[in-house]
C-alpha cells in the first residue's frame, strides 16, 4: 500500500488543493525505467500529476543520489562551484537545482509561517 499522506492535490482550482492526507489521492499509474515514479490521481478534481511535481526532484535528469548529494552540499553551506566539484556535476546543473530547491523551500516556508501567530509588538529591536 502506498503511503500518500504527505502528498496533496496540486491543482489550485481543486477544493482539496494543498490538503494533505485528505483521502482524495490514489496511485493510478507507475512510470520511469524502474517504475519508480507514481502518477497520482485526485478523485475530487479528477486531476493527475506526478508524485515528484512540486518538489525539486521533478523533471531532473540527474540520478537521485547525485541530486540529493547536490542539495545536501548546498544545504551544508557549500558554494555552487565547490558543490559541483565535490559531486562531480556541472556548475549550471548545481545552479539550476539550487534555484529550484530554493523556490520549493520558499513555498514551504510561506506555508509554515502562515500558521505563526501574529506579533503585535512589531519586530524586535
Ligand atoms: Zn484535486
Amino acid at each position: 500500500m502506498d503511503d500518500l499522506s504527505r502528498f496533496c492535490c496540486l491543482n489550485a482550482d481543486c477544493p482539496d488543493y494543498a490538503r494533505r492526507d485528505a483521502g482524495n489521492l490514489s496511485v493510478c499509474m507507475r512510470y520511469g525505467q524502474a517504475h519508480q515514479h507514481r502518477l497520482l490521481y485526485c478523485k475530487t478534481c479528477r486531476g493527475r500529476f506526478s508524485d515528484r511535481k512540486g518538489t525539486p526532484l521533478f523533471g531532473a535528469r540527474l540520478s537521485p543520489d547525485k541530486l540529493l548529494a547536490v542539495l545536501a552540499h548546498l544545504a551544508d553551506g557549500c558554494g555552487v562551484r565547490q558543490t559541483a566539484r565535490l559531486v562531480g556535476v556541472g556548475k549550471n546543473t548545481v545552479n539550476r537545482l539550487a534555484l529550484r530547491a530554493g523556490r520549493h523551500a520558499r513555498q514551504l516556508h510561506d506555508e509554515l509561517v502562515g500558521f505563526s501567530p501574529l506579533d503585535h509588538e512589531g519586530p524586535a529591536r
